[in-house]
């Protein structure tokens, strides 16, 4: 009886002594987890993965195309080179399969909506950033008119210039000229350096006037113009064919008619 009833009183030290450690477990995995959460945090303050996104699709928008046409190469210390994008390689790994489908290139999971994709890489893929060097693309944003570009997408908002905030602005966008394409280098550089100018930092200012990405950007063929194309190259033989068909049928209607009025002269008596 009183080695049951020690064995009773074991048990429950022991089970009891599990629990408290597996609480302690859980407690420490919550602060694992929101240091990672912090960590985060942290991270996102640090570079926007949306902003980044905005000022690549600018440069390549933009500023690529002029770029190939000069056959310049931008040199390896400009901030505007793709590699200076910290999401590149996420944005590279993402498949737009479908309208609601866009699956990771990394673990081929498939998500409804590109956000969630975004959360994905934010979550399980985040150890592929390497947020320790400093680059990032969304700081570059003032300059290259991300706002502008964001709110083009989403809606148009207009908000007070402060001129301040445009000065800055425009002496990032001057230095980010000033080092991606040196004046003295080439003749090319040297048209790409105005070209940045014109561009993008005679916006930077509030008196009005000129409008950022005023020289252009890619020529997109789009696909609805495709479409267009080939359904009217469709649909041009089949309205021949009842343009033909009508005049057929119009002849014929005249020819009939030519031999009734002949038939109804002939039945007249002269
Ligand atoms: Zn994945």
């Amino acid at each position: 009886m009183g080695t049951k009833r020690a064995i009773a009183w074991m048990f429950l030290f022991v089970s009891l002594s599990h629990l408290t450690q597996e609480n302690q477990d859980t407690e420490g995995n919550a602060a694992k987890r929101t240091l990672v959460q912090e960590e985060q945090h942290a991270r996102e303050v640090h570079c926007s993965r949306e902003r980044s996104r905005a000022a690549a699709k600018i440069i390549e928008e933009y500023l690529m195309p002029f770029v190939e046409r000069e056959k310049y190469q931008i040199s390896s210390t400009c901030r505007l080179r793709p590699d200076f994008d910290l999401f590149r390689d996420q944005e590279e790994n993402k498949i737009h399969v479908d309208v609601n489908e866009w699956r990771c290139g990394y673990c081929k999971k498939i998500f409804q909506a590109e956000k969630f994709l975004d959360q994905h890489f934010d979550n399980r893929h985040y150890n592929l950033l390497n947020a320790s060097d400093g680059k990032c693309l969304a700081d570059l944003c003032g300059a290259l008119h991300c706002d502008l570009w964001l709110d083009a997408n989403l809606k148009f908002r207009k908000t007070k210039c402060n001129p301040a905030a445009a000065a800055r602005n425009r002496h990032l966008c001057e230095s980010l000229a000033d080092s991606c394409f040196p004046v003295s280098r080439s003749p090319s550089a040297n048209r790409l350096h105005e070209l940045f100018l014109r561009q993008f930092c005679d916006a930077h200012t509030c008196s009005g006037g000129s409008k950022p990405f005023s020289r252009g950007g890619r020529k997109h063929t789009s696909v609805l113009y495709l479409a267009f194309s080939i359904l009217t190259l469709m649909l041009l033989p089949i309205f021949y064919l009842i343009v033909y068909l009508q005049q057929r049928e119009n002849r014929k209607g005249t020819q009939e008619l030519k031999r009734i009025s002949l038939l109804g002269r002939k039945a007249k008596p002269s």
